[in-house]
C-alpha cells in the first residue's frame, strides 16, 4: 500500500479523508504538523469518522502531542472524541466544546509543540470560531475552511457572518503582504500557491456578489431563495441550498 501521507513542507502533510462532496470538495485534509527530528506532532481537524483514515492518520502521527481544530463544523471534528481515546492527546479549538484537557484558542497566542512554533490567528466569517494557524518556520498558513484550495468558501449564516468574514480575508492579505505567507495549506482542495492571488479573487468575488444581491433586493426579491434565483444562475442547481446561506449572511450583512 502507499504512504497516503502527501508531504507539502519541512513539518506539514496531509492525509486526505474519504468524504468527498459539494462542500468538501475531495474531502476533508487532516494536516500533520512534526518539526524535523522530533518525536510529537500536532494534528489539525481530525476529520470525518472513518476507520481508514483514523488509522492512516494514526500511523502517520504518533505520537500526538496536541489537536488543533480550525473550526466547528462535522467534517473536523467528527472523529474527536475517538481520536482523542486513541492518541490521548488534548485537543484545542476557539469552541470551548472541542477542548479537552487544555483551554481555548487565544488570538495571537503562539503554540510551541516538541519544537513546532505555531501562531494562532483567530479568523472569524465562515464561522464565528474559525482559526488560522500560521507555520512561521515554513511561510505557511493553515486556513481550515476560510479559504479553500479551490472555489469560494460558504458563509453559513447564522454561524458564518460576512462583515467578520472580509475582515478575516483582509487580515490575511496583510500577513501575505508582509511576506509572512507564501502559502497556504487549506482544509478542502489543493495546496495554494499564489495566496495573493487567491484571496484578491476571494474579495472580488465577495464585492461582486454583494453587488448582485444588493441588486436583486432593489428589484424586489425578498427570502434568501429569490435572491438565490436571481443572482445564483451561473452555479449548479446542487449548490443552491448552500447558496441560499451565504445570501442570508449577505442580506444580514447588508441590513446593518
Ligand atoms: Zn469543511
Amino acid at each position: 500500500m502507499t504512504d497516503p501521507a502527501v508531504t507539502v513542507t519541512d513539518r506539514a502533510s496531509y492525509i486526505l479523508a474519504a468524504n468527498p462532496g459539494i462542500m468538501t470538495l475531495d474531502g476533508t485534509n487532516t494536516w500533520i504538523l512534526r518539526e524535523p527530528g522530533a518525536e510529537h506532532s500536532v494534528v489539525v481537524d481530525p476529520g470525518p469518522v472513518d476507520d481508514g483514515h483514523l488509522q492512516a492518520v494514526l500511523e502517520a502521527s504518533r505520537p500526538v502531542g496536541l489537536v488543533l481544530l480550525t473550526h466547528r463544523h462535522f467534517d473536523h471534528t467528527e472523529s474527536l472524541g475517538r481520536f482523542a481515546e486513541l492518541t490521548g492527546a488534548p485537543s484545542r479549538s476557539f469552541d470551548p466544546e472541542f477542548c479537552r484537557e487544555a483551554p481555548p484558542l487565544a488570538d495571537g497566542e503562539t503554540i510551541v509543540v516538541d519544537g513546532l512554533e505555531l501562531e494562532v490567528i483567530a479568523t472569524p466569517g465562515h464561522t464565528t470560531d474559525s482559526a488560522c494557524l500560521r507555520l512561521p518556520a515554513d511561510d505557511s498558513l493553515l486556513s481550515g475552511d476560510t479559504v479553500l484550495g479551490r472555489g469560494t468558501t460558504v458563509i453559513a449564516h447564522p454561524d458564518g457572518v460576512l462583515g467578520p468574514y472580509l475582515d478575516s480575508l483582509a487580515h490575511i492579505r496583510e500577513l501575505i503582504e508582509e511576506g509572512l505567507v507564501a502559502r497556504i495549506l487549506p482544509g478542502h482542495g489543493p495546496v495554494v500557491d499564489d495566496p495573493a492571488a487567491v484571496v484578491d479573487f476571494y474579495l472580488e468575488h465577495r464585492a461582486e456578489r454583494l453587488e448582485q444581491v444588493r441588486a436583486a433586493v432593489d428589484s424586489g426579491a425578498t427570502t434568501p431563495h429569490e435572491v438565490v434565483v436571481a443572482v445564483y444562475q451561473d452555479v449548479d442547481e446542487s449548490l443552491w441550498g448552500a447558496a441560499e446561506l451565504s445570501v442570508a449572511a449577505q442580506l444580514d450583512y447588508l441590513r446593518t
